[in-house]
């Protein structure tokens, strides 16, 4: 684990507006940092890996983990209606279960904790923005001891990713705007769903998924993502 320097608060200016019209700085615009939750907070693959081979086990099914995984981050019942399988909410029951049943094997990656510690003292709000559901949400963001202003799940309203939508709405709990905020996650519809909702990505590099061009700002560790938001591109008047 590197040193991780505490970073100086953010310097972001808003966007004024074109017409002349007087500035109005809103004192509650610190700037918003949305992560996906598997793959850029915790390492879960472990835990999905063991629950869709029980899921394969008791269903009978030859879709290959690989294959399943290839659609992380969407919603479940979109996972199930892109492998063509119909028995959704037989299958649902039994990965939750499973899911459960395996949660030892989430492990956090290196850094992720202090990160977000650090970025939570320089005044960033952070939010979560995952595909999985609060209940299995809830005991993982738990465990890293931070305290997040939203969470957003898809057992909210709103359609999931890459539908911009879950974005929004945890802009909306927060009272932001799109460009006071930037989204990390890890595969190609979190870079959709944020490109969507109007907010800068950041990919993370130690996740699951490669990004779609046009390239992204890649983060290759948690430790590099603080360095991008505290020096990099994300500090010089605009998240953009
Ligand atoms: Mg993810």
């Amino acid at each position: 684990m590197e040193n991780l320097a505490m970073p100086s608060r953010p310097t972001h200016s808003p966007p004024y507006p074109a017409d002349g019209a007087s500035p109005h700085r809103d004192a509650e615009r610190a700037p918003v940092l949305l992560l996906d939750l598997d793959g850029v907070l915790v390492d879960t693959r472990p835990v999905m890996e063991s629950a869709w081979r029980r899921v394969q086990e008791d269903h009978g099914l030859d879709v290959p983990f690989e294959e399943y995984a290839r659609h992380l981050g969407r919603p479940f019942t979109e996972i199930m209606s892109r492998l063509d399988l119909v028995e959704v909410e037989k299958i649902r029951h039994t990965y939750e279960k499973a899911s459960t049943d395996f949660s030892h094997l989430a492990r956090q990656f290196d850094g992720t904790a202090e990160v977000l510690h650090s970025l939570a003292a320089a005044d960033w709000r952070l939010g979560v923005v995952t595909s999985k559901p609060l209940d299995r949400a809830d005991p993982l963001l738990s465990r890293l001891g931070v305290s997040f202003a939203t969470v957003r799940t898809p057992d909210g309203v709103g359609r999931g990713k890459p539908a911009p939508d879950p974005i929004l709405l945890a802009l909306v709990d927060l009272g932001a705007d799109p460009s006071d905020a930037l989204y990390v996650g890890d595969m190609a519809v979190d870079q959709e769903a944020a490109h969507r909702a109007g907010v800068s990505y950041v990919h993370a590099g130690w996740g699951y998924g490669r990004p779609v061009g046009p390239a992204p700002v890649i983060a290759a560790s948690p430790a590099d993502l603080l360095r991008l938001l505290v020096t990099g591109p994300f500090l010089e008047g605009s998240l953009l």
